[in-house]
């Protein structure tokens, strides 16, 4: 008896970056390719139909909030249609960690959304854009990435969004997730999931960003960026040293802006492990603590900036933001 396969009905979501780009006789890369030409790359997968959608914006180093509020809106959009069963985003690497963070925050889909990108464009030998849209498809293909929020498929690859972290400049492997471990692999055009998913905290997709500024610490680092940013913000990020340090000199700063109700935030800029508590003294763990500072946990410092970013622009109270980040990991 005949067999019925059902299609796959894809969108296509083209936002620029390496993958739709090609080199010019004067050397530069520039984009190139829309979502219909990328879509050529797909020809051959079986029960799957691609619908080709340019986005309105080129996503890349100079994305704005705006951009961002827009292509989450849009991802919203396209998951809610009923004839969509799910979204591939072409999109480049440089800010990929925090977009797709910020679309896999705000965005209540279970359908799949897969990012993907290129390290080499399109006139480069050895592109690898052309291999990882389709391994992105494939993946967004998967009854298995259902419920698992925004995931990335860089490199044969697929990792969960608020995990990643670019951590080479040129290389197709670029991608990593140092706290929590790739959650998938591609082989011969086979996706392999890890376990099953956890389930991760959403918050309301805002309708305008409150910005939250990010202050990397830095041996020697006076106040003048911390007094000015905790003067101007409803909420802080510091990229702190170890498992959770500033510099002595920076205490009395934070303690009166905790006091007049910024939210400050501490990450560790290690790149990987957990804030925590071992170490005494001013501008110590126990210290910041002491006075009244949220722990990041595993969350990196860009992650942790786009969350905050959510949680304050989408009105949670301070008591709310506390408990959703006293969840290490960011679980519900
Ligand atoms: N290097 C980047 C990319 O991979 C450029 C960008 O992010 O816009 O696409």
């Amino acid at each position: 008896m005949e067999q019925l396969v059902r299609t796959n009905n894809i969108v296509l979501l083209a936002t620029g970056g390496t993958i739709s780009m090609k080199t010019d006789d004067s050397g530069a890369a520039y984009k190139a390719l829309g979502a219909a030409s990328l879509g050529e790359n797909l020809s051959g997968i079986p029960n799957v139909s691609i619908e080709a959608v340019d986005f309105a914006y080129d996503i890349g180093y100079s994305v704005t909030h705006q951009m961002m509020l827009a292509l989450a809106h849009q991802i919203t959009q396209l998951c809610e249609r009923g004839d969509i069963d799910a979204v591939v985003v072409c999109h480049g690497t440089d800010v990929m960690e925090e977009v797709a963070t910020f679309v896999d925050l705000t965005v209540a889909s279970r359908k799949p959304i897969v990012f993907t990108g290129a390290m080499r464009n399109a006139s480069m030998p050895g592109y690898d854009g052309a291999h990882n849209l389709r391994s992105a498809v494939q993946v967004a293909m998967s009854e298995h990435a259902m419920g698992r929020g925004v995931l990335v498929c860089m490199d044969d690859t697929v990792h969960i969004a608020r995990a990643i972290t670019k951590t080479h400049t040129s290389r197709t492997s670029t991608f990593d997730s140092p706290n929590f471990g790739a959650v998938g692999f591609l082989n011969n055009d086979v996706v392999d999931f890890k376990g099953t998913p956890p389930s991760f905290r959403k918050y309301a997709l805002p309708t305008h960003f409150v910005d939250v500024p990010l202050i990397w610490v830095y041996a020697g680092q006076d106040t003048s960026f911390l007094s000015l940013a905790c003067s101007q913000s409803k909420g802080i990020v510091i990229a702190a040293k170890g498992i959770g340090h500033v510099p002595a000199w920076w205490m009395p700063v934070i303690r009166q802006a905790i006091a007049q109700d910024v939210i400050v935030v501490v990450a560790s800029q290690c790149g990987s492990g957990s804030t925590s508590l071992q170490y005494g003294g001013v501008g110590s763990d126990r210290d910041l603590l002491d006075a009244g500072v949220i722990f990041a946990g595993y969350r990196r410092p860009l992650q942790a900036r786009i969350e905050l970013m959510c949680a304050i622009s989408c009105g949670l109270a301070p008591a709310e933001i506390r408990r959703a980040f006293a969840s290490p990991f960011g679980l519900e």
